[in-house]
């Protein structure tokens, strides 16, 4: 009888755990990134033609953060190795989330909660990411190098621009890391150097919440930098990383386009002007940074175009180029970041379709969809 009870606890122990550290984090997993349902899209083969002569770019996926096998196609998510080579992607930034308040929103959060410690220890991450943003972030960062090991040479993870001439030349997959927010530096300039060692080449500054470096967008200050936020934009700056104000207040993005020495990007957006969402910020602050010679990333979602449909993303493209100029538009998908898009990674040659049918040119269309990311990052990674 005591054995009995025995195996029904082990039982009992095994279903518990298979549910938290397996069958839980895959349903979030699924939940939170979305393809809308729809019937296969229609491609013309003048968009095909098209689509595969272009090195398609995306500034911003959260790939990393979940615990599916990147070097397998997956039936969940929108992103994975397979899936963006199989839509033309030859540069993706792959950016690690640390922290996420509860109940995100886009008016204001605090700093206080944080979603990714119940993912970090439900997705069986090492002990010391539970409780270390920094870990977290350097965690990611690994998980992207392994990717570069297992797949083969049409996976490449690149640190500078000599690694990425090279990943094009053979028309590879060019993945650069990237962190969402600069928490995971804990308030320590040193950190910033060691997670460059780890491959860091786009730094954003905030996410959600406020953080040591200055104030979100959906925060609950709305200031500017700190002190500390101008150490980092200088140490980047010397670094020669890239600098991202997706999420950052635009008290924060006008202070750092006031210092900078480089160009800074706008890695997952909308256009205010087309979108009004508290997700963008104003149209005049777009063309300043594009007038310092950055780019800005179009975004697939709710929250950075209002209708995530392929004929509005095109909509808001042709806004962002009639506003800002031809070769200061990229993409910025946001795929995997816990948004739900009408496309997967695979099925990025619709939405070239999607802009031939707004009118635009082929030139601008090649612009968009990635040469102008190609050119920016060959232009601003370190040399080598
Ligand atoms: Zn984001």
């Amino acid at each position: 009888m005591r054995n009995m009870i025995g195996a029904g606890v082990a039982l009992f122990l095994l279903a518990a755990i298979t549910i938290v550290f397996y069958v839980l984090p895959a349903r979030v997993d699924a939940r939170a990134n979305r393809v809308i349902a729809h019937e296969p899209y229609a491609v013309s083969s003048q968009a095909r033609t098209l689509h595969e002569t272009i090195p398609v770019a995306d500034l911003h996926a959260d790939t990393f953060l979940w615990m599916r096998d990147p070097t397998r196609r997956q039936n969940r998510g929108q992103t994975d190795i397979p899936r963006l080579i199989e839509g033309g992607v030859k540069l993706q930034v792959f950016t690690a989330v640390t922290k996420s308040p509860k109940n995100l929103n886009y008016e204001e959060n605090d700093a206080d909660s944080d979603d990714i410690t119940m993912l970090a220890i439900a997705q069986r991450w090492p002990v010391a990411s539970w409780g270390s943003l920094f870990e977290r972030a350097r965690y990611q960062a690994k998980r992207m190098e392994k990717a570069d090991e297992q797949y083969g040479p049409e996976f490449r993870m690149v640190r500078n621009q000599s690694d990425l001439r090279r990943s094009l030349n053979v028309g590879a997959l060019a993945g650069v890391f990237g962190i969402e927010g600069a928490h995971p530096l804990e308030g320590k300039i040193e950190n910033l150097d060691r997670l460059y060692d780890d491959g860091l080449r786009v730094v954003g500054l905030q996410h959600f919440f406020d953080n040591e470096l200055g104030a979100s967008l959906h925060g609950t200050d709305g200031g500017g930098l700190t002190d500390f936020g101008r150490d980092v934009v200088r140490r980047a700056n010397e670094l020669n990383m890239i600098i991202d104000v997706a999420h950052s207040s635009e008290i924060v993005v006008g202070e750092v386009l006031a210092m900078s020495t480089r160009p800074v990007i706008v890695s997952h957006t909308g256009l205010k002007g087309h979108c009004d969402s508290e997700r963008n910020i104003s149209d005049d602050l777009m063309k300043t940074i594009a007038a310092a010679g950055g780019i800005v990333g179009v975004g697939f979602w709710d929250g950075a175009v209002c209708t995530p449909d392929l004929e509005t993303i095109a909509e808001a493209v042709v806004y962002a180029v009639d506003l800002l100029g031809t070769e200061h538009v990229a993409l910025g998908s946001d795929f995997d970041g816990a948004v739900t898009t009408p496309i997967d990674a695979s099925e990025l040659p619709a939405l070239t379709q999607a802009l031939l049918d707004a009118g635009l040119d082929e030139a601008t269309i090649r612009a968009v969809m990635g040469e102008n990311a190609v050119r920016f990052f060959l232009e601003n990674l370190p040399v080598d």
